[in-house]
């Protein structure tokens, strides 16, 4: 990647967007992670400095060790309350989201000793407070962290029936992909899915396609959570354009967790010039040192694209999200209007 600014920073910057792929604790602003640490003395430092040491990964299992300290530090409601709220006001007023469907998960938070009922009441308390505050809207996708095995599908489901609120509309599987196989959560994905969850795993990140298929097989997969392997397979890559299953791509992500060793080898290239639906997301991007702006630009350069493609990029993000269809006409005019202003 080209360490100059983007010519398109200030168009990016400006752009009403609409992210679909980020995790909630992955995203604290690291002032937040400071506060939260400076509360709860531990392993995670509380200057912002050491921070960025801190953040600093080996490799993908490293990178979950990190992302399992910052979670202990989320100890009581009033922890989870702060960090949503400072989560959706940095998405609204630094990276113009207008709409975000954010991952949770609450199987995580339970264990550290917050109840369920909380957890969500906390979560629900910042979304109302963000959107009156910001004009942000906030939905949910609750996601089984894949390490914990099937009790935490099992969990993350009972999560999602008895205490979900309204504003969930997502049922995920993140955390490694290695050793833990999409197909053993067929059964919990079947009983989100009959509730009326869509379906949203992480799938063909740090391995290969045969994941991303069992995830549509098996998962009912509506989008991808990174399918970064997809294009390794020409059938499966034809399968997801023909389909129009959305990818949700995360660049600088990739390269964090070494899952793709350079920008230039990013496969987003090759999705996007066979027509796959190529949505941009920044995953946990104060963790990973990048913004979701910073996604745009770099997808800008490796797309090739202009001002017009940008916000095609945007629009895409839009259309393949779980937003009504009314409310993605009233976001897809917002973008169209700005492209037009601004362009
Ligand atoms: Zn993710």
């Amino acid at each position: 990647m080209s360490p100059d600014p983007s010519p398109y920073a200030v168009f990016v910057a400006g752009l009403p967007k609409a992210e679909l792929h980020v995790h909630h604790v992955g995203s604290a602003p690291p002032r937040t992670v400071a506060a939260l640490a400076e509360r709860h003395p531990g392993t995670v430092p509380s200057d912002l400095d050491e921070l960025r040491e801190f953040y600093r990964f080996r490799d993908f299992a490293h990178f979950i060790e990190v992302y399992l300290a910052v979670v202990d530090l989320l100890r009581d409601p009033e922890d989870i309350r702060l960090l949503t709220y400072e989560i959706a006001e940095e998405l609204a007023l630094q990276q113009r989201v207008r709409y975000a469907e954010v991952t949770l998960t609450p199987h995580t938070s339970v264990l550290a000793g917050i109840a369920v009922e909380a957890f969500v009441e906390a979560v629900e308390d910042a979304r109302v407070a963000a959107e009156r505050d910001h004009g942000i809207v906030l939905r949910w996708c609750f996601d089984i962290p894949g390490e914990f095995g099937l009790p935490a599908g099992e969990e993350t489901l009972r999560y999602a029936l008895d205490h979900g609120p309204e504003t969930l509309v997502g049922f995920g599987l993140g955390g490694p992909e290695i050793g833990v196989g999409r197909t053993q959560f067929k059964d919990v994905f079947d009983r989100a899915r009959a509730a009326g969850l869509h379906s949203v795993p992480h799938a063909g990140e740090t391995t290969g396609p045969e994941t991303v298929w069992d995830a549509l097989r098996d998962l009912g997969a509506e989008r991808i959570g990174h399918g970064t392997s997809s294009v390794q397979d020409p059938e499966l890559l034809a399968y997801l354009v023909e389909r129009r299953i959305p990818l949700e791509v995360c660049p600088t992500s990739n390269i964090a967790t070494r899952a793709v060793a350079r920008f230039e080898e990013h496969p987003i290239r090759t999705m996007y010039d066979a027509g796959a639906v190529v949505t941009v997301n920044s995953d946990d991007p104060p963790m990973f040192g990048t913004t979701l702006n910073r996604e745009y630009e770099i997808a800008a350069e490796l797309l090739d694209l202009d001002r017009r493609g940008i916000a095609g990029l945007a629009a895409t993000a839009v259309r393949a999200s779980f937003l009504p269809e009314v409310d993605q006409g009233r976001l897809l005019e917002e973008i169209d209007a700005y492209t037009r202003t601004a362009g």
